[in-house]
């Protein structure tokens, strides 16, 4: 995408916005597509994440043509490596379903994540049951053949399967990484300039240093060859090193890093009661006696109450919506 090159404000309220572009099991949000002509309607992706992300369903063994009800699948096996059968051994899909991934990948470059139905021979991402070629169960360390094919093609798209978004570390991690990708592809969307980017790095510092200091440093040296590249290579580069950096997950230790991070410009307008208060709320929390809502908040309004607006913009206190906390 092109680089604008004036002057004016970044467009930062208006990416802070961006809904997540999510492709999805079908089943998952209530579509009768299984083999069974049944659903596996998930209750937070169905009934809360719904109002806040735009989803592009995709149901690979319908799109195989395969109809519902149908003759259920398996994974099978073998020397030649996972074969995607029909349970009465009828036909094969694995070539048309690894296919069809690539076509779906191709078709939708813009997405923001991807979540798989778990244990699914054609979507499950892992831990998908294997059979001996005569039927017999042999594993379940599988993966879902259009599912495997997926994360080849898309090393660095969020993708995550519903039993998972019941965990509520798991969950964040994937709300916080999905809506990073909408701001960042709300960024290249339209024209930017150097300064819309450094004003976006600017405001996801904190953010990054929780999940991935290096990453943060990474991504810092290429923003600092923005206006003096050709715009298009430092948007790929960006968003490659943005993607890493969010793909791994916050550990306490760098919550705490993050926080003294927050607290150190503030530190000095605070009486020392209130400074007290505030290192005894981060120390709490690396103890792992309150959790990072505590003294995300305290932190959070003290930036308010001293007109910090560096620290307010900070997409840490906020990395999604609060509806979804
Ligand atoms: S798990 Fe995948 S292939 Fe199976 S019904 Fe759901 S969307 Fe279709």
């Amino acid at each position: 995408m092109r680089a604008r090159t004036d002057d004016r404000p970044a467009a930062i309220p208006a990416v802070r916005r961006a809904r997540p572009r999510l492709a999805v099991s079908s089943c998952l949000v209530g579509e009768p597509v299984r083999y069974n002509a049944g659903h596996s309607r998930h209750r937070f992706l169905a009934d809360r994440l719904d109002a806040f992300v735009d989803w592009v369903p995709v149901c690979p063994e319908m799109e195989l043509g395969l109809g519902a009800p149908r003759t259920p699948l398996r994974i099978v096996s073998g020397d030649g490596g996972d074969r995607l059968v029909a349970r009465d051994g009828t036909a094969d899909h694995t070539g048309p379903a690894a296919a069809l991934a690539e076509r779906r990948s191709a078709d939708l470059p813009d997405l923001d994540g991807w979540v798989l139905k778990s244990r699914s021979p054609s979507c499950g991402p892992r831990g998908v049951q294997r059979h001996h070629r005569g039927g017999m169960p042999a594993d379940r360390r599988g993966a879902g053949v259009f599912a495997a094919r997926l994360a080849e093609l898309r090393p660095l798209l969020p993708i995550e399967e519903d039993g998972r978004l019941n965990d509520p570390v798991l969950r964040d991690h994937f709300l916080a990484r999905i809506f990073a990708h909408a701001r960042l592809r709300a960024l290249f969307a339209d024209g930017w300039s150097p300064r819309d980017l450094v004003d976006f790095h600017s405001a996801h510092k904190l953010q990054m240093l929780a999940h991935d200091p290096e990453g943060y440093r990474r991504t810092g040296r290429i923003v600092a060859g923005a206006g003096s590249r050709p715009p298009a290579g430092l948007e790929r580069d960006y968003r490659a090193a943005f993607a890493g950096a969010f793909a791994a997950r916050p550990t306490r230790g760098r919550h705490v890093n993050a926080l003294q991070h927050v607290f150190a410009p503030m530190s000095r307008r605070l009486d020392d009661a209130r400074r007290r208060d505030v290192a005894e709320v981060i120390a709490a929390y690396g103890r792992g006696d309150v959790p990072l809502q505590v003294p995300l908040t305290l932190l959070r309004h003290h930036a308010r109450g001293e007109d910090i607006a560096y620290l307010d913009a900070q997409t840490y206190f906020e990395p999604y919506p609060r509806e979804l906390a």
